[in-house]
Formats: structure tokens, sequence, C-alpha cells
């Protein structure tokens, strides 16, 4: 009996235990989950496209996984096309701005009836049921039929038919170079949702935030029009314009040509017609098939050719730096108005100068790694899309031609914003800065100097292992700002928020500079200052007039650490920490001040030092030193 009760007891709290583990990984799974989840989408669209009226009808039946831990009662669609109407927001803002895009000004106040863009909904219906809904500017609001409840699906079907625009602002029809329809931003495309709620902005300036998730899209269209686009062309046998296999026969129906087209795990769909396209196509060693379409003439024939081939390395330089591009297939498509990215595509202007013409495709074949695959929220963290996209491919295009890695000119558009007085937080949202150069200045050149100057701060080698790590670790997500400094944190060994905050969310400046000089009983005192208030660890190089060089390295607290050893041909010194509140710090180098040629802070130049000219000390222009005196 005693052995019984002894056993029940111990069976009892066995089983307490067990149902305890149970409990605790339940909760801890649906916290893993409930963290990060993010909404999944698979579009199937059917449109006809009339290309003499510039319209289209769509059928779009779109399945919605909800993912997250909410009951959604509402959706909202993105209409984007109906900016392009006298009086929308994208108008009053263009003639609002001190310095609009050149591209946009009051054209959109100027379109009549038949040029302006629209996107009409025919009829939303949630799995059968109808659902009520109200279009405000570029935005659709559905009321559901039926909540969505958390961790479940549901069908949306809809029918709308669109007005394609004259093009005033990446999508459109006939474009400066004259390509008749660039359709991007051209479908009800559903709102993301995450855990900070509905992204429904209106379309002012910047359009990209998606839902991962697949598409299927059949183009019927008059068969002189060739198509380039997102995904992979299902039917090449019975289309022809050199996607077929080399070598195949093409049999087309008669009558309107259908394209379909695939693409998994993407954000988007794009693609562009013309009547008169090239299409030429290249092979990346252990890459994707490159896919070229463009109007060839004696403005074209040149460049692109010889684009081609760079486009081939630079495919090749980002799979090796930043991780391997995930799809089989992209296609450079001469289109748009500049250069725009879309997933597995592109579309720029195509008759520029070969340096111009290599440098946005390269610009835009980068947005593959961010934006495309890490598809950070670019309304929100601009610099982690154009920014990261800048600076790798300055990198890409400074390797192929072999060239130093300076990112030099981001750096002089930093300092010129700042000496404008323009400049806002990198954080704002992008379509509310109050200047176009404060958003490009944030976005493209403060995001490239971010990461070139994290380079100061973790070393060259963290940082590249770093930026690997963070494309495996995120790549088909909405990696958010933390998500890439934990990475970068992890990778380094060191504390780095401090600097995201200073750097992203504030508009504060770095200055140090080298100030007085004492030469003591052999020894030489250095007096740094931190002029700016923004603290940074201290790379100093002082050169000896024998020639030689020593790097001492002044780490900051907050760090919590020091880089690695970057350079192995020059000796380094390490410091003591310089503690961020001090405003000045004395440096002792054991040798005689006559011995010293130059001190310079920051050597490499990565730090954004907004005044550089007090970085330099040169001690062979002022008068030998004699011991004790200053
Ligand atoms: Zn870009």
């Amino acid at each position: 009996m005693a052995f019984n009760i002894l056993q029940s007891i111990k069976a009892k709290s066995m089983k307490r235990l067990l149902l305890l583990a149970l409990l605790s990984f339940i909760s801890l799974t649906s916290f893993c989950q409930d963290y990060r989840w993010q909404q999944r989408v698979e579009y199937s669209m059917n449109v006809q496209m009339n290309t003499e009226a510039h319209q289209l009808k769509g059928d779009q039946k779109l399945v919605y996984y909800n993912n997250s831990p909410d009951t959604l009662t509402k959706v909202y669609y993105h209409l984007y096309f109906n900016a392009f109407q006298p009086g929308s927001m994208m108008d009053v803002r263009s003639r609002n701005l001190p310095d609009p895009d050149r591209r946009v000004m009051d054209r959109i106040s100027k379109l009549s009836p038949d040029e302006i863009g629209y996107q009409h909904i025919l009829s939303l219906k949630q799995d059968g049921k109808a659902t009520t809904y109200k279009v405000e500017g570029t935005i659709l609001e559905v009321t559901l039929a039926k909540a969505i409840l958390p961790k479940t699906k549901t069908t949306f079907e809809m029918s709308f038919e669109a007005q394609v625009p004259i093009q005033i602002r990446r999508s459109g029809r006939n474009n400066r170079e004259g390509i008749a329809y660039s359709m991007t931003q051209w479908y009800p495309k559903l709102a993301e949702y995450d855990f900070q709620g509905w992204h429904a902005y209106q379309y002012v300036a910047r359009e990209f935030q998606g839902v991962w998730g697949d598409f299927d899209v059949k183009i019927t269209i008059d068969p002189k029009f060739v198509i380039g686009g997102t995904g992979k062309l299902q039917n090449p046998e019975a289309i022809g314009y050199g996607y077929e296999k080399p070598g195949s026969i093409v049999k087309r129906p008669n009558g309107n040509l259908t394209w379909h087209f695939n693409a998994k795990d993407v954000i988007d769909f794009a693609w562009v017609a013309d009547p008169e396209y090239t299409h030429d196509r290249k092979q990346v060693p252990n890459g994707p098939e490159l896919h070229f379409f463009y109007q060839k003439n004696e403005k074209t024939a040149q460049t692109w050719s010889k684009m081609e081939d760079v486009a081939v390395k630079v495919f090749e330089f980002l799979n090796k730096t930043f991780g391997k591009y995930p799809f089989d297939t992209y296609s450079v498509i001469q289109g748009g108005d500049g250069g725009m990215e879309y997933p597995m595509c592109t579309l720029i202007l195509g008759e520029g100068s070969q340096a111009g013409l290599n440098g946005v495709m390269a610009h835009e074949v980068t947005h593959s790694w961010y934006q495309m695959t890490l598809a950070s929220n670019e309304a929100l963290y601009a610099w982690m899309d154009e920014g990261f996209t800048d600076f790798a491919s300055e990198e890409a295009l400074n390797s192929i031609y072999n060239e130093p890695v300076t990112h030099s000119g981001n750096y002089a558009s930093y300092f010129g914003l700042v000496k404008s007085g323009l400049q806002e937080p990198a954080s704002m949202h992008s379509d509310h800065y109050n200047t176009n150069r404060a958003y490009s200045t944030a976005a493209y050149s403060m995001g490239t100097v971010f990461l070139h100057q994290l380079k100061y701060l973790i070393g060259s080698d963290n940082f590249y292992k770093g930026m690997m790590r963070y494309y495996n670790t995120w790549k088909m997500k909405h990696p958010e700002p933390n998500d890439f400094l934990r990475v970068m944190e992890k990778t380094s060994g060191l504390q780095l928020h401090w600097y995201y905050r200073y750097w992203i969310q504030t508009t504060r400046h770095i200055d140090y500079g080298v100030g007085s000089v004492v030469s003591k009983e052999g020894t030489t005192l250095v007096e740094l200052k931190r002029i700016g208030d923004f603290p940074m660890p201290i790379d100093l190089l002082v050169t000896y007039k024998d020639g030689s060089k020593e790097l001492y390295y002044i780490t900051m607290n907050e760090l919590m650490g020091k880089k690695p050893v970057e350079d192995q041909s020059i000796k380094r010194t390490d410091a003591e920490v310089w503690p961020w509140v001090n405003p000045s710090y004395i440096l002792s180098i054991p040798r005689d001040t006559n011995e010293i040629a130059t001190i310079e802070i920051d050597p490499s130049q990565r730090m954004a030092d907004v005044d550089r000219k007090n970085n330099l000390l040169n001690l062979t222009e002022l008068k030998p030193y004699t011991n004790t005196v200053k």
C-alpha cells in the first residue's frame, strides 16, 4: 500500500511536471511565433489589356493568411494609380515641397480625364460573401463580411478596372524614351499588417512595403507587345520573343497572346510591355539567368551590350559578399522614369551614358538584396533600403572597376546637408520630410555612411561576416533596425544600439579634433577634443619622422569592448578607454615629440567627422619642441 501511495504521489507530480513543461513549451513556441509572425498572400490574377484605350480589366483572387495573433475585421488595399489625378495627395505634396521631384512638379494637376490614372473596384467578395468598402485617395478600406481569426485564411475575389496614366512617376504609359507600358503599382495590392499594425499609407512618394507571397499572373495583350517583368514565364513556347529554349519551335495562337508568369516568395509583381524590345539573355555562373529588354538603337546598342557583362559581375560580387540571390531569373528592363526596383526585375531609363547606365543597373540589381529579399519597410527605414543598396552597389562597382572603397560621394552629400541646416533625423517616415533633399540624403547617403562607419566601429572582417549573417537570418522577412543591430552585435561582441540612436534617430554630429601637444621628459602628451555631441571611439595614427607608423586605438565605453586589429601592417597600441562623458582626453605617447611628424584622427576617413580640418596635426610645420615646453 505504502508503495502504491508513493507511486501515485510520484505519478501525480510527474503528470504535473509534464503538464507544466507542456504549458511552458506551448507558451514559449506561441511567443516565438507571435513575436515575428508575418502575413502571407497568394495572388492569382487574370488581366485583359486594352492597348487602344490604355485600360485594363482584371480579376484577382487573393488567399490571405492571417498569421497574426489578432482578429481582423478590416483590410486595406493600395490603389496606387489613383495618385495620378489632379488634387491627389501626391499632386498637392509635389506642388508644396520647396524642392519637388522634377519628374512630378505640377504635372499631375494638368492631366486630362483620358490621361489620369485610376483603379476602380467593380466587386469584392470574401469567401463568396459581399464586403463593404470605401476608397479614400489611394487606399481602399474593406469592412469584412466575416472577421479573420488568428491563424486562419480567407479568400478575396475582386474584379477591377484601371486606366494607365501618362507616365509621371514610376508607372504609366509612354515614358520619355518611348516605352509603351511601365506597369508597376498596377493592381490593387493588399497593405501589410505586422506587429506595428496596418501600413496603409497614402501614395505620396514612396511605395514599398508588401506582404510576402506568391503571384500567378496571366496578361492578355495585343500580340505585337513583348513583356518583361517579375517571375518566370510559364508558357515560353507559346510566346517566343526570346523566351523559348534556343532552337525550339514557337507556336503562337491566333489573336491576342496570354502571357503566364509565376513568382514565389516575393512582395510585389511588376511588368513592362513594348512592341520594340530586343531581348538578350546572359547566365550568371552559379546564379540566375539574366534577361535584358531594351529598344536597340544608336543610343543603346553599345552601352547595353557592355552593361550586360557588368550586370553578370555585379551578381557574382553580391552573391559572394552579401548572400546568394534567391531566385533563378532577373530582368533589366528599359522603362519607368529613372531606376526603380521590383522583385526579380528593375525598370531603368536606357539611353544614358555607359557609366550612368552601369551605375543605375548596379543600384537596382542590389535592391534584390536590400528590399526584395530583406524587405525592410522603406517608408519607415529608407536608410535600410536605399542606404544599404547604395553602399553594396558602390562596393560592387568599386570591385569591378578596381577602385578604392571610400563612399566619399555619400560622405560629401551628408556633410553638405549638415551645412545646409535642412537635416532631419533618418528615422523620419520617408514621405514626411520637409524637403526631398533631407529625405534622399538621409536615405541614400546617411544609410551608406551608417554601414561604412559601422566598419570603423566593429572592424572590417566582423562587418562583412555580419552582413552575410544578417542576410541569411532575415531573408524573405521584414527585418527591423534592431534585427540588424542584434546580428552585428552578436557577430562583433560589441554594443551598438547607442550608435544607431545617435546616427539614425537624432541629427547630432561627430566632431573630434587634435588639441595641444605637450612634450614631457621624452614622452608626448596629446590632447584630443570631443567638439561634437556624438561620441565615437578613435583611431589615431601617429607617423614618426623615420617613416614608421603607429595606430593608437581609443575605445569608447558604450562599445563595451574593442574592435579587432584591422591592418596587420601597422602596429596598433590600445590606449585607455575614453569615457563618453569626457569632453577631452590626454594620450601619452612614449616618444620624444621631436620624433613625431603627424598625428591624425581617423586616417581611414570612415568616421563622418563634420569638421576634418582639425583632425590632422602636422608637427613638422611647427617649431621644434623642447622638453616641458608646449
Ligand atoms: Zn534605390
